[in-house]
C-alpha cells in the first residue's frame, strides 16, 4: 500500500523513450565547415591519433572547393574537444550525435543473423579488462530505473555460461587477458563480443601504458562497437537496440 502510494503521489521514474534526443545527449564530433587550412592544430591536440588531415587532389575541379580533408574515426575518439576548441577556424564541432554504434561484421547475410538470434532478448556478461570505471559506471547506469533496459529483454547475467555475449570495458591489461578469454570460451554459440568505449576498442588514453596488452580485436573478434569515452547509457542502450534491430522502431 505505501508504495502504491508512493507511486501516485510521485509518478514513474522511467523515461517512455530514452532513445529521444535531449540537450544533454552528446556524441560525434562533425566536420561542419570547409574551411580547413591544413594548421594542423587539431590533430597536434589528439591524444589518441583519431584525426587526420589529407589533402584533397580533387581540389580546384568543378564543384569541389575544399582543399583538405579531415578524416576522424569515431572509435578510437575520446570526445575530449581539444580538437574542436584548437581550430582557429571552427571547423569542427561537437554534436548531440550519440547513434554511434556501429555492428562490425560485414555482409548483409551475417548481420541478419545477428538480428535473428538475439532479437526477442540478449543476456549478457560484462568483463573490465581494467577500465577507469567511467564505461562501467554507465553500462550500469541503463539498469536503473530511469533507463530500465531490462523492459527490451537486454539483461546481465553473473555466469558466462547463462550468457549470448560478453561486455568489455577498458584497454585488455595483461593481468585480466586470461580471464577475459576464460569467460568468452564459457560462453555458448552463437556468442557476441561488444566493445564499449574507445579504450575496449583501441585501448583509449591507455594504448601505450605497461600494462596493457594487445587491442581486443586481436584476442577476440569484436561484433559490435558502441564509441565514446565513456558512451552515455543513452549510446550505450542504442547499441544493444541495434543489435536486436529495434533501434529504428525508437526515434
Ligand atoms: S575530440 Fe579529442 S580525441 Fe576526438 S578527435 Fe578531437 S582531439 Fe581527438
Ligand atoms: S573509454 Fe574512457 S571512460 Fe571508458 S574506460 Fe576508457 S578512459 Fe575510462
Amino acid at each position: 500500500m505505501k508504495f502504491l502510494l508512493d507511486r501516485i503521489k510521485n509518478g514513474k521514474d522511467t523515461v517512455k523513450n530514452p532513445l529521444k534526443d535531449n540537450p544533454y545527449s552528446y556524441g560525434r564530433i562533425e566536420v561542419c565547415k570547409d574551411n580547413c587550412t591544413d594548421c594542423g592544430k587539431c590533430v597536434q591536440e589528439c591524444l589518441v591519433d583519431a584525426i587526420s588531415i589529407k589533402k584533397n587532389t580533387e581540389h580546384n575541379k568543378v564543384n569541389i572547393d575544399k582543399a583538405f580533408d579531415i578524416e576522424l574515426d569515431f572509435k578510437k575518439c575520446i570526445y575530449c574537444n581539444n580538437c574542436v576548441d584548437a581550430c582557429p577556424s571552427k571547423v569542427l564541432k561537437s554534436s548531440n550525435d550519440y547513434k554511434m554504434a556501429s555492428i562490425e561484421i560485414l555482409g548483409q547475410e551475417v548481420k541478419e543473423k545477428i538480428y535473428s538470434k538475439f532479437k526477442r532478448s540478449l543476456v549478457l556478461r560484462s568483463v573490465d579488462t581494467g577500465s577507469c570505471n567511467g564505461c562501467m559506471m554507465e553500462v550500469a547506469n541503463t539498469q536503473n530505473t530511469y533507463y530500465d533496459l531490462s523492459r527490451y529483454g537486454v539483461k546481465f547475467a553473473a555466469s558466462p555460461r547463462h550468457a549470448d555475449g560478453i561486455v568489455v570495458t577498458g584497454p585488455v591489461t595483461l593481468n585480466m587477458k586470461e580471464a577475459l578469454i576464460k569467460t568468452y570460451d564459457a560462453i555458448s554459440d552463437p556468442k557476441i563480443v561488444i566493445a564499449v568505449g574507445s579504450c575496449a576498442y583501441s585501448g583509449g588514453i591507455f594504448k601505450d601504458g605497461y600494462s596493457v596488452c594487445e587491442d581486443l580485436n586481436e584476442i577476440l573478434k569484436v561484433n559490435v562497437v558502441i564509441p565514446g569515452c565513456p558512451p552515455s547509457p543513452q549510446a550505450i542502450l542504442y547499441g544493444m537496440l541495434k543489435i536486436m534491430n529495434k533501434a529504428s522502431e525508437r526515434k
